[in-house]
């Protein structure tokens, strides 16, 4: 069965000013490797539908939604936080990020796709209820995963967060739903220094002190992300698939490498095969050096599609 792979014209629309690192470059650096290692022919194609408001409202507040909605501004950029700005066409690539986990997780869920990537931004993982931040507006992630436990009936849902930077929305958002496993390993510390004391049956922190290179991020993995995975069942999982602790990232200082991301699909995907027939979907989240990122997201899909 095909990987999915799900992206929107509006995604390279968003701008956050001149030489901000969440650029639309990314989608395109990501895409020009998937060209050129012959992948991208291989995946079945899909334009993402914007994510409905029902859909949005499973994970963000109305008043949240209203005032993003507002700020929106008609020329130029509007400022949510230092690091986060709208132009005329975020509230649009946002609509379609959120909506490409939607469709992702319906295809995936109807057997149609056995697994999904979403080339998509804004990114997701630090957009809470209520507040967007670090370059993320609407939790795309956290839409696709409510849309499986709402809309599919499913009761276990696992994520598996490996950007740099800790998904602090994802676990504001799912902190008391055990529906939900969460495992998330991030530099500590380092923005938005949260994660690292958090103490729950279904939340899995992997802190990882800077200069972690790929020994130290296995390890971790094993021994923390795997067995908590494997004795939960899921029966879907979801990546939040950021790739800023490639070691040529200058945004952060971890140390991994191409086939660190690749090895963790793989093992991920050994998981999924036992417990969750094969379901997985995947979203871009982080990853600034661009050609790490296209080689790095690159590794992943080839993983996820198998070849
Ligand atoms: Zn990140």
């Amino acid at each position: 069965m095909p990987t999915a792979y799900i992206t929107h014209p509006s995604c390279l629309l968003h701008e956050m000013g001149q030489g901000h690192p969440e650029c639309p470059a990314r989608i395109k650096a990501i895409e020009d490797q998937l060209i050129a290692s012959g992948l991208l022919p291989l995946l079945q194609h899909h334009e993402a539908p914007s994510a409905t408001p029902e859909q949005l409202e499973r994970v963000h507040s109305a008043a949240y939604l209203d005032a993003l909605w507002a700020t929106r501004p008609a020329e130029g950029l509007a400022m949510l936080d230092p690091d986060t700005w709208m132009n005329p066409h975020t509230w649009d690539a946002a609509l379609h990020a959120a909506g490409a986990l939607v469709l992702a997780t319906d295809l995936v869920m109807q057997g149609r796709a056995e697994n999904a990537f979403c080339n998509v931004r804004p990114p997701g993982h630090h957009a809470t209820r209520d507040r967007a931040m670090g370059f993320c507006f609407f939790n795309n992630l956290g839409v696709g995963v409510a849309h499986a436990l709402e809309h599919h009936g499913l009761e276990r849902v696992a994520v598996v967060d490996f950007d740099v930077h800790h998904g602090n929305g994802t676990e504001a958002i799912f902190r008391d739903d055990p529906r939900v496993l969460l495992c998330s390993c991030f530099q500590h510390p380092y923005y938005p220094y949260s994660g690292a004391d958090t103490v729950s049956s279904h939340i899995i922190p992997a802190p990882l002190p800077a200069h972690t290179d790929g020994a130290g991020f296995r390890a971790a993995v094993s021994e923390k992300f795997l067995p908590a995975l494997d004795s939960f069942k899921p029966q879907m999982i979801f990546f939040s698939a950021g790739f800023d602790a490639h070691r040529e990232d200058q945004l952060a200082s971890l140390n991994l490498v191409e086939a660190d991301y690749a090895w963790i699909t793989l093992e991920v995907m050994n998981i999924a095969a036992a417990h969750a027939k094969r379901r997985i979907v995947s979203t871009l989240e982080g990853g600034y050096a661009l050609h790490a990122l296209g080689r790095s997201a690159a590794a992943h899909v080839r993983a996820l599609a198998g070849m």
